[in-house]
């Protein structure tokens, strides 16, 4: 079943901003080719239009219809509990930095908004990560301090408008909802105005260099130019880039009710698991009650008993009445870290960017991604920019995440694609990766700046972490 966005907008709504290439077409040219037009794709395009760059961007599908299509749209800084952790693994800075990097990304989606008067049903809504358990509290209580001494003014509260009652919560004003798909018009009108060009049902297969700039070979003609953004979701290059050992992906269900009576206000998600995530969507005057949860990571089978099974059963629990209206799914990237992955693609592709690991909050880390790029772009140094680094390595920190990672995540897919490059070990420079063949297997090796090395290793249908070596 569709999305409730997709279901809601009309068929047109895009079709006025795709280009038509002539047949015979071979090559076009532009500053920026973007690969993807989902939000993180189409936000670089728009500000990058908006600055004067020709864009291009190229679609494989039909705009917006892929993961931001079936997201859950709640757009906030509040990404679970997640700053107390931040501030544990990588100190108060970082803490500091990925909140602020996200509350500016609210400001700058409504701005955009309220700039190009796109109507989208955006509308300021309280956050809240919640727990009706008694052992999580102190996990929210943590959180609360953890904010506390970034300086940021959140709330413990124990009482929200949920239908059932709470231990506690930790409440985040002044986020925001919208309606995705409406949003990503405003932002192809924008482009459109400002000369872009959107090519949809157009797969991108490769990106080389040549000479000082790149080609983008996609299945009706090639893209030349200075800069390339990879912002297909999953990166599809493998090597260099190595993104495959570096995430993973997890897959979640939502079901639309209407609940026939009147709703709460705020967005809510759980501590804890089972994830349940709350937002309600106004739909041609109808208010209807969003019910996320069910995650599992993508590729291992879950019953529908587990994951939309959970969801009606919550909904039918607190609103006995209502009527399931639409249930959809998909899958977002995480990274090891948990932060996502922005800046250049690889060492070995300059002027090649990447925005990938938005963890299910990408609503905010598209736009801190699109800042990011832009200003490297435009040769501005972006305070944030370190943070997001999308070469950075931390072998010995996140080792053990990383095999768990690699064990239970990736799968052959990726490494079916793979050709042995004819190399040897010692042939693999440091800040670089290749698969070599040892003992007559395919074996992914990756070298970094300080030449610790990664090995990993396709498993019949799993990838099997080999070795890190010093
Ligand atoms: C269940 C769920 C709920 C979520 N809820 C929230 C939420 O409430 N708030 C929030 O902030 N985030 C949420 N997220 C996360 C958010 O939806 C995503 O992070 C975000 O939509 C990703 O956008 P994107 O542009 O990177 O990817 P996409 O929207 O997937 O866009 C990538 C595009 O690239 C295209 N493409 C891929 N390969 C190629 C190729 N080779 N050539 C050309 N084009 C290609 C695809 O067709 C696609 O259109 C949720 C995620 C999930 C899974």
């Amino acid at each position: 079943m569709n999305s409730l966005w997709i279901s809601s907008i009309n068929e047109d709504m895009f079709s006025k901003y795709i280009s038509n290439s002539d047949s015979d077409v071979s090559s076009l040219s532009c500053d920026v080719c973007i690969v993807g037009a989902g939000i993180f794709g189409l936000t670089c395009a728009y500000y990058l239009s908006k600055l004067g760059f020709k864009v291009i961007v190229l679609e494989k599908y039909k705009i917006g219809q892929k993961t931001t299509g079936h997201t859950t749209a709640k757009i906030t800084s509040s990404h679970g509990l997640f700053y107390d952790y931040l501030i544990h693994n990588y100190g108060t800075k970082c803490a500091k930095d990925y909140l602020n990097a996200n509350e500016d990304a609210i400001y700058n989606i409504k701005n955009i908004v309220d700039c190009e008067n796109i109507k989208c049903d955006f509308e300021f809504q309280n956050n809240y990560v919640y727990t009706t358990k008694i052992d999580d509290l102190q996990k929210i209580k943590n959180e609360v301090s953890a904010l506390d001494s970034l300086g940021y003014n959140c709330d413990f509260v124990t009482e929200t408008g949920l239908p059932f009652e709470i231990k506690g919560a930790v409440c985040f004003k002044k986020q925001a909802q919208f309606h995705p798909l409406k949003y990503l018009s405003g932002l192809c009108k924008s482009i459109i105005h400002n000369n872009g060009k959107i090519f949809t049902n157009n797969t991108v297969f490769d990106v080389k260099k040549d000479g000082d700039s790149y080609v983008t070979f996609s299945s009706k003609f090639n893209v030349n130019s200075k800069y390339v953004i990879i912002a297909t979701h999953y990166p599809f290059i493998n090597v260099p880039g190595f993104y495959f050992t570096k995430m993973y992906q997890s897959t979640s269900y939502i079901i639309a009710v209407d609940p026939k009576k009147s709703l709460f206000n705020g967005m809510y998600i759980n501590a804890g698991s089972p994830t349940f995530s709350f937002r309600s969507a106004k739909i041609d005057g109808k208010e209807l009650l969003l019910i996320g949860g069910g995650d599992h990571k993508t590729g291992h089978p879950s019953s529908y008993r587990d994951t939309y099974g959970v969801l009606e059963d919550m909904a039918k629990k607190f609103y006995p009445d209502s009527e399931v209206l639409y249930r959809w799914d998909t899958r977002d990237c995480i990274s090891l870290d948990k932060i996502p992955y922005i800046g250049t693609y690889s060492n070995f592709m300059p002027n090649v960017f990447v925005g990938t690991g938005f963890k299910k909050w990408g609503m905010t880390s598209s736009n801190v991604a699109a800042n990011i790029i832009v200003d490297e772009i435009c040769g501005k140094k972006n305070k944030y920019a370190y943070l997001f680094d999308s070469n950075r390595l931390k072998p010995i920190k996140n080792a053990d995440e990383m095999k768990n990672m690699i064990v239970q995540s990736s799968n052959s897919l990726f490494f079916d694609k793979f050709k042995s490059a004819n190399m040897n070990f010692d042939d693999i420079a440091n800040d670089s990766g290749s698969i070599i063949e040892v003992n007559n297997e395919k074996v992914g090796i990756y070298k970094d700046s300080s030449g610790n090395i990664f090995a990993v290793k396709p498993v019949c249908t799993h990838l099997r972490m080999l070795a890190f070596l010093e």
